[in-house]
């Protein structure tokens, strides 16, 4: 049964615990709802992979809390560090080299040697990862090759039946971008749009 609640806190505590214990959690973000996992964990992430039917060659993006969480994930260089104190939070996910720390699982970068990294700009999101301590690899909330969910109903219609089950929905209302973040790939000298999104090549 996937339950459908509001981000209190002791549902966001909820939730938490469940991400802990390596189990999947749909939150909103401000581009659409994510389903997230322990980024760290891969058989966490294998869930998300399972519950969407998404290919586990598609790497995912792992949402961190601020910048600092995520530079012992990711190298970031100069070009990196100005487009985070520029658009994070927000709808941009960087892709960079892997750090040779780096928690963030083979799983989650689909065994490259990049990560995929984002702020979300949403406070339900952010009091997630914050309670978690790890970054959320989180794609959308929705069967592979679905239209993306932008309410928790949504979520609910896609993977309310899904395999294995999705514990929790947090009910966040209706995500206020509704478009996917905008990728950029900046792991080797020119830096790539690989997918448009809320922020265009312009802003960037
Ligand atoms: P989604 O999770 O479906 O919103 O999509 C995430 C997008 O980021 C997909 O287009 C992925 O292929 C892309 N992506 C994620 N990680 C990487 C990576 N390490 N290198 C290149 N593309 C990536
Ligand atoms: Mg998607």
């Amino acid at each position: 049964m996937t339950k459908i609640a509001a981000p209190t806190d002791d549902v966001l505590q909820e939730a938490a615990a469940l991400i802990k214990a390596g189990d999947v959690v749909a939150f909103p973000t401000e581009t659409v709802y994510g389903l997230g996992a322990d980024a760290t964990n891969a058989h966490a992430v294998a869930k998300i992979f399972a519950a969407k039917g998404r290919p586990s060659f598609n790497p995912l993006i792992s949402h961190g809390s601020n910048v600092a969480q995520l530079e012992g994930e990711g190298i970031f260089d100069s070009r990196a560090l100005a487009l985070a104190d520029q658009f994070w939070p927000g709808p941009l996910t960087m892709i960079l080299p892997k750090h040779p720390r780096a928690r963030i699982c083979d799983l989650t970068r689909a065994g490259l040697e990049t990560v995929a990294l984002r702020v979300p700009d949403h406070a339900v999101a952010l009091k997630l990862i914050e309670t978690c301590g790890v970054p959320l690899a989180a794609p959308s909330a929705n069967r592979s090759g679905t239209l993306s969910p932008t309410s928790p109903h949504h979520v609910a219609a896609s993977l309310g039946d899904a395999v294995p089950p999705v514990p929790l929905i947090l009910a966040g209302g209706s995500c206020a971008v509704g478009l996917e973040s905008t990728v950029i790939d900046l792991s080797g000298q020119e830096a790539v749009i690989l997918r448009a999104g809320a922020i265009t090549a312009d802003d960037i």
